[in-house]
């Protein structure tokens, strides 16, 4: 199948109802288990190597009616938490055996909690990352609260986690992550050659299968993307930031660079591309991804690392890609995308690199607001 063939195939899925990939997934494989992940990073390889099978909740996007999860939380929450409640309420995660929340924010946590008293048929995991992360107990806990996790799933499964299984899992999840490594070196280096919402669709369908069949994919696109040798246009190069958990619509990410930009780099789906090297599966693996998510994890709102500041590292990522800007595109309401941008918007300003702030809620319907702005953005840039 061609390239543009593979990525149409699978927007379309994005596009409809990506969940029904996993459900019909789950009715071809009735005795395996599944477990949702809510964004930002879970530690994936706990999971599969119990024999489950983890997938991306990442939200119900612009298709999903919220007629229910309205009235059970605050108009000032932000969409992703409504539509997964939403998503649970009108039984499209019946699929699902366990589901895993995190400690990122106030709003997830209050997540957590509704969906453990509504939905009991459910093992509703939550896992408290370390906040403090130059503590000398930091891998001792994180390593610790893992283990907690794994006595869980290997309740949910039924079967003993063995350290072979989760060195096996590391490898096969390090391959992926490499593999996704790959598609963005190739984006900063010849946006032309690949659009963002190009790899946003290789990354995100693989959030909703095993890793081995999207290591295959990714490895089919990537031979078809090295094949690609387009000129590139008269756009500014930007890096885009801020859209870590609830993740835009993809008219919106089409839009934005439409309007006038390459988008060398990302952080959406960030959960999924957590390690910028891989994990060392040799000796102890619970305890080396601990180590990972302490030495060798991404920057993100919801970690929080006072080692670096954050905006050293946007910065830093600027600098490295050659962009000439930022694009901050923060989900309404959340927020550590805001407290973050206080921050960025300082540094940048200090470092003379000038940005966009935009906003976006999943259901988006109108994008030509954001797109003027953008329009407006690249042109003062291209004619300063
Ligand atoms: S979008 Fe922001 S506020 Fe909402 S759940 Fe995610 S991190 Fe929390």
């Amino acid at each position: 199948m061609g390239i543009d063939s593979l990525i149409a195939r699978y927007r379309e899925i994005l596009d409809e109802s990506p969940l029904d990939q996993v459900a019909e997934w789950k009715a071809k494989h009735p005795g395996t288990k599944v477990v949702g992940c809510y964004p930002v990073y879970s530690p994936v390889e706990l999971i599969h190597a119990a024999g489950m099978l983890p997938v991306g909740i990442v939200g119900g996007g612009n298709r999903l009616e919220i007629a229910h999860a309205d009235s059970r939380f605050q108009s000032f929450v932000c969409s992703i938490v409504k539509s997964t409640l939403e998503l649970a309420m009108v039984d499209k995660l019946a699929f699902l055996d366990g589901i895993v929340f995190h400690s990122i924010c106030d709003p997830a946590r209050n997540l957590g909690s509704v969906y453990k008293r509504n939905f009991p048929r459910l093992m509703v995991e939550y896992i408290h990352f370390a906040q403090n992360l130059t503590s000398p107990h930091t891998i001792d806990y994180l390593t610790a609260e893992y283990r907690r996790l794994m006595t869980s799933y290997e309740q949910l499964a039924g079967k003993p986690i063995t350290d072979d299984a989760l060195r096996q899992s590391i490898r096969i999840y390090n391959e992926q992550r490499q593999l996704l490594r790959e598609l963005y070196a190739i984006r900063a280096e010849k946006p032309q050659n690949l659009s963002t919402l190009e790899s946003y669709i290789l990354t995100r369908i693989g959030t909703l299968m095993p890793p081995d069949e999207h290591i295959a994919i990714l490895k089919e696109a990537l031979a078809g993307i090295r094949q690609r040798d387009e000129r590139p246009k008269d756009r500014i190069k930007v890096v885009l930031e801020g859209s870590f958990c609830e993740q835009p619509p993809l008219e919106l990410i089409e839009g934005l660079e439409a309007a006038g930009c390459y988008i060398l780099d990302d952080d959406f789906l960030l959960g999924w591309r957590w390690f910028p090297a891989d994990v060392p599966a040799e000796g102890d693996p619970v305890r080396n991804l601990a180590e990972s998510y302490l030495h060798q994890s991404v920057y993100s709102g919801v970690k929080h690392d006072t080692r670096e500041r954050k905006s050293k590292h946007l910065i830093d990522k600027v600098k490295e890609t050659g962009a000439a800007a930022v694009l901050i595109l923060a989900a309404k309401f959340c927020e550590p995308a805001l407290f973050d941008y206080a921050l960025y918007r300082q540094a940048l300003e200090k470092a003379g690199i000038p940005h966009l702030y935009l906003e976006f809620e999943e259901k988006m319907w109108i994008f030509d607001k954001a797109r003027t702005e953008v329009e407006t953005f690249v042109e003062s840039m291209l004619f300063d």
